[in-house]
C-alpha cells in the first residue's frame, strides 16, 4: 500500500490525476473510493504510515462505525451544522455505510445504545474494508507521503511533497482536525485553506475529558455510572443548554466517560469560561416529586431505615456517601427524622450536583475538533468550495463535530463520498 507512484521517481509524480485526496482517514479512504468508482484518475495521499490510524484506535479499538438512526436524526445530533449535514447523510445514510462495510465480508452489529460496530469488534476489519474498497474501485492509495503545501493554478490544484509534487485538476481535503495530534492530525489543512481564500471559525477540543479540582470528586476515581445526566448550567446555545443521558466516569484529575465528553465542547469555547461549572444529574430517571414522594413513604412506613441504606438502592455505595456528605447528612440519620434543610440539599445533589470545571484534557485527548473551515462557504449539494472551484472538503476538517456514538465517523463517511462523487 505505500510506494505507488512515488516508486517510479519524479516523472511520476507529474502524472495529471484527475483527483487528488489528501488525508486517508474515514473521510479521504470513502472520498477516494468514490471518485475512482467514476473512473477519475484518483490518488490519495496519507502522511502515516498506515491508512486510518484514528479508525483503528476508535470505539476501544472496536470502531463505532455509524449509529442505528434515520439520516434525519443522525444529522440532528450536529446542532448548527445539521442542515448543511442532511444532503450528505441522505445520500450516503447509516444503513449505507453498514452495507458497503458487509458487503467486504466485515459483519456489523448494533448495540443497546445504537452504537454500530463490527461483529468481530477488530477497528483493522473496517479500516481494511475501507482501504480494499477504495482500490478495487482504483483508487491508487500512497501512504508514508506528507503534503507539504497546496497551490493553485489555471490548470487545477499542486500538492507538494518532499522530492516534488502531484497536480490533479481537483483537490479533495481530508486532512481531519487537530486533535490527538500524535495520529498525524496536526491542523495541516487549515493554512492551506485559509490560503486559498476560506475562513476557519475558531477551534476548540470536543470530545474531550473534563478537570475538576473538587476533591470529593477525585476520591471518587475508578467508579462507573452507566446513566447520568449532564447540564451545563450557562446558555452556550438555544435552549435547552445541554442535558444527555450516558455513562460517566470520575478520575483522579475530574470526570470523563461519554456523557462529560459530549458537553466538553462548551467549556472548550472561549465565551464559556466564565461560568464553569457542570450539573449532574446522578438519577436521570427519577423527578424530583418521584424522590420526595418515596423518602415519604419510606420514612412512613420504615422510619428508623437509616438514609444511607435508602440511598445505596438508588446509587453505588461509594457515591452515596459522598453525595450524604455534600448534603450535611450522617449516613446513619433516619429516615423519620431528616432535617428539611439537608433533605432539599441532598435532593439537590442528586439531581443537579454542581461541579467545578477546572480544565480539559484539550486536543490533546479529544476525539474531535470543534470548529473548522465555515460551511457557509461550502455547497452542501457538493462538498465543492463556493470560493474555489475544484476544491472539495469533508470530514474534521469542516465546522462539523457530533457527540459521541458514531456520530462523527458518520458525518466524515457522508461528506466524503458526496465530495468524491462531485470532485
Ligand atoms: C481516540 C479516538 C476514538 C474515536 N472513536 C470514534 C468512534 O468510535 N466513532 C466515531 O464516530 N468517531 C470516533 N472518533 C472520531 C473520528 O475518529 C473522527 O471524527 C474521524 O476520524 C474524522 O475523519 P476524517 O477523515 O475527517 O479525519 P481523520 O480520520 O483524522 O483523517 C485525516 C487524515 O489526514 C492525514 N493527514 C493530515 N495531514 C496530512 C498531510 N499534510 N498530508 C497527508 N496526510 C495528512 C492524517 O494523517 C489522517 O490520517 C474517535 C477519535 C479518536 C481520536
Amino acid at each position: 500500500m505505500t510506494g505507488g507512484p512515488l516508486r517510479g521517481g519524479p516523472g511520476e509524480m507529474d502524472t495529471a490525476w484527475e483527483v487528488i485526496v489528501v488525508g486517508g482517514g474515514a473521510a479521504g479512504l470513502m472520498a477516494a473510493a468514490a471518485a475512482a468508482a467514476r473512473g477519475r484518475r484518483t490518488l490519495l495521499l496519507e502522511k502515516n504510515k498506515k491508512f486510518g490510524v484514528k479508525i483503528l484506535m476508535s470505539g476501544g479499538t472496536r470502531c463505532n462505525l455509524t449509529h442505528h438512526a434515520s439520516p434525519r436524526e443522525v444529522a440532528d445530533q450536529f446542532r448548527g451544522a445539521a442542515r448543511f449535514l442532511y444532503k450528505a447523510i441522505g445520500q450516503l445514510p447509516p444503513q449505507a455505510v453498514v452495507d458497503l462495510i458487509e458487503a467486504e465480508g466485515v459483519p456489523t452489529k448494533v448495540e443497546a445504545t445504537g452504537k454500530v460496530f463490527p461483529v468481530s469488534d477488530r477497528a483493522i476489519d473496517v479500516r481494511d474494508a475501507l482501504v480494499r474498497r477504495a482500490e478495487r474501485a482504483g483508487a491508487v492509495l500512497v501512504s508514508g507521503v506528507a503534503v507539504k503545501g497546496i497551490a493553485r493554478d489555471e490548470i487545477g490544484f499542486r500538492c507538494l511533497v518532499e522530492g516534488g509534487k502531484f497536480t490533479a485538476a481537483s483537490l479533495i481535503l481530508c486532512t481531519g482536525g487537530k486533535s490527538y495530534p500524535g495520529c498525524g492530525t496536526t491542523g495541516d489543512g487549515y493554512p492551506w485553506a485559509v490560503g486559498l481564500g476560506h475562513t476557519i471559525q475558531p477551534l476548540h477540543p470536543a470530545l474531550t475529558p473534563l478537570l475538576s479540582d473538587e476533591a470529593w470528586v477525585h476520591e471518587l476515581s475508578g467508579l462507573t455510572l452507566p446513566l447520568v445526566g449532564c447540564r451545563v448550567p450557562f446558555a452556550a446555545e438555544r435552549s435547552p443548554v445541554v442535558s444527555r443521558r450516558g455513562a460517566l466516569l470520575f478520575t483522579h484529575t475530574g470526570i470523563s466517560g461519554p456523557e462529560p465528553m459530549n458537553v466538553s465542547r462548551y467549556y472548550t469555547a472561549s465565551q464559556c469560561l466564565a461560568q464553569p461549572w457542570l450539573q449532574i444529574d446522578f438519577l436521570p430517571e427519577r423527578t424530583k416529586d418521584s424522590l420526595v414522594a418515596d423518602l415519604r413513604q419510606a420514612a412512613g412506613t420504615q422510619g428508623r431505615m437509616a438514609i444511607g441504606n435508602w440511598l445505596e438502592r438508588e446509587l453505588p455505595e461509594r457515591l452515596a456517601g459522598a453525595l450524604l456528605e455534600r448534603s450535611g447528612l450522617p449516613r446513619g440519620q433516619r429516615l423519620a427524622e431528616l432535617p428539611h434543610a439537608q433533605l432539599y440539599a441532598l435532593l439537590a445533589n442528586l439531581k443537579e450536583c454542581p461541579v467545578r470545571i477546572t480544565g480539559t484534557k484539550g486536543f490533546d485527548k479529544a476525539e474531535v475538533t470543534a470548529g473548522g473551515i465555515a460551511l457557509t462557504e461550502v455547497n452542501p449539494q457538493t462538498m465543492e468550495s463556493r470560493l474555489v472551484p475544484g476544491l472539495y472538503l469533508a470530514g474534521e476538517i469542516l465546522d462539523v463535530d457530533g457527540p459521541i456514538g458514531g456520530f462523527n465517523f458518520q458525518a466524515a463517511f457522508s461528506t466524503g463520498t458526496l465530495a468524491g462523487r462531485h470532485a
